[in-house]
């Protein structure tokens, strides 16, 4: 076998395609987000990001990165262990006792990452569930399906945001089968919000238990901050609400928030959760101070909806494609996947804009498109720019304006 040959040729298959992914080398500035400096430029250059997860700005928040300086200098760099091994400091008890109350639940457990959560949580449930059935939405994330692949469960898939055809799946199944139904509020490349009551009163009505995926949710929506489900009221009407600590939030960490037993069983049997070092004492503590901040305050949230409609609104006005969202998530799309890295290539290049291209498989072939994330950080002038931008890439390359 020629590995290296193997490894060369399916690589070379990905640049055919148009889909090889190349990672912008940038530093983030503390104090001047959505600004980097991006070191892929010869001698580096200033750019405005337009894609971050830190949805909010978080990340550079003065009340959280003091937080982590402080607990960085009480308890110094990391865990120290697994969570059962030494690894457990008080601030992971905090932080969880601060998820389980956002999201009016008995019970929360943090995790490394929110794809760790998905694939931990999915996993151990649907592996150990008697007999268990998975309804998984077809446009779940990637960490929801690998948790569930792995669980070896039963899955079927229902059509994505349709209660209808979950309600025909569950028809189908065994009354006394333990069953799942898995999906997400926001789904994060169209923008788009699940029917999370009707979904729930389909699952109820077959008594099947359900699992929220909020990562693209959490700290945006609802009074505190709890998610879509908080803003719609149905959060005592979810199983598990799964979150994240990495994007709206700003630091890093996934968790789930659910019954005490619930959260007592995925503690004592998730090996993704049992056999790794706990999250450093400075992240858990950055978390919290973030958490707590975006319960309070409203101000991001209002400035970042208006952000996100304004940009949604102008890129209208200038005839360029974007596409239907009822979120803060803003897709613009080329159709193309070597168009769409051009485009972003160009914007980089001529305008110090930061966009990523968003290929298959992370959206489907035919739909590539641009991702743009406003912050409450965006000002009009970025967005004069980010327009000027788009409308002469759009010419030059005489892609397809909206209808
Ligand atoms: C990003 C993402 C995750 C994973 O969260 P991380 O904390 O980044 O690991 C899970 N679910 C969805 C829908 C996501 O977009």
């Amino acid at each position: 076998m020629d590995y290296e040959g193997f490894f060369a040729g399916e690589i070379a298959g990905l640049r055919r395609e148009g889909r090889y992914r190349v990672f912008a080398d940038l530093e983030r500035k503390a104090g001047s987000f959505p600004q980097a400096r991006n070191y892929g430029e010869v001698g580096g250059s200033e750019v405005t990001v337009w894609c971050s997860n830190d949805y909010l700005g978080m990340g550079q928040h003065p009340d959280v990165v003091a937080a982590m300086h402080e607990a960085l200098e009480r308890s110094g760099a990391g865990a120290g262990g697994t969570r059962n091994i030494s690894g457990t400091n008080h601030t992971h008890v905090l932080l969880e006792r601060e998820l389980a109350d956002l999201h009016g639940k008995p019970a929360a457990l943090l995790f490394t990452s929110g794809y760790v959560s998905n694939w931990a949580a999915l996993g151990t449930l649907a592996a150990r569930l008697p007999d268990c059935l998975v309804l998984s939405d077809a446009e779940n994330h990637a960490s929801m399906i690998e948790g569930i692949r792995h669980s070896r469960a039963d899955k079927r898939i229902f059509k994505h945001n349709d209660p209808e055809d979950l309600a025909r799946l569950l028809e189908a199944a065994d009354p006394g089968r333990a069953k799942l139904v898995a999906f997400e509020s926001v789904y994060s490349m169209d923008g788009d919000i699940a029917p999370i009551a009707e979904l729930c009163e389909v699952a109820e009505a077959h008594g099947a238990m359900t699992y929220l995926d909020e990562v693209h949710a959490v700290g945006l929506y609802g009074a505190r901050g709890g998610g879509i489900a908080e803003r719609e009221g149905v959060m005592d009407r979810v199983t598990v609400i799964e979150g994240t600590l990495g994007k709206a939030f700003g630091v890093l960490g996934g968790y789930i928030a659910a019954s005490q037993a619930l959260v007592d069983f995925v503690r004592s049997f998730a090996s993704g959760f049992i056999f790794t070092t706990a999250l450093p004492p400075a992240i858990a503590a950055g978390a919290l101070t973030s958490v707590r901040h975006l319960k309070a305050s409203q101000e991001e949230r209002t400035r970042h909806q208006e952000r996100a409609a304004t940009l949604k609104r102008r890129l209208g006005e200038a005839g360029l494609p974007v596409m239907a969202s009822e979120s803060h998530i803003v897709p613009v799309l080329v159709g193309d996947p070597v168009l769409c890295k051009r485009v972003t290539d160009a914007l980089m290049a001529r305008h110090g804009i930061y966009v990523q291209p968003i290929n298959y498989p992370t959206v489907a072939r035919g739909t590539e498109r641009l991702r743009l994330t406003p912050s409450p950080l965006h000002s009009d002038e970025d967005m004069d720019r980010l327009i000027a931008a788009l409308s002469e890439i759009w010419a030059e390359f005489g892609l397809k304006r909206a209808a």
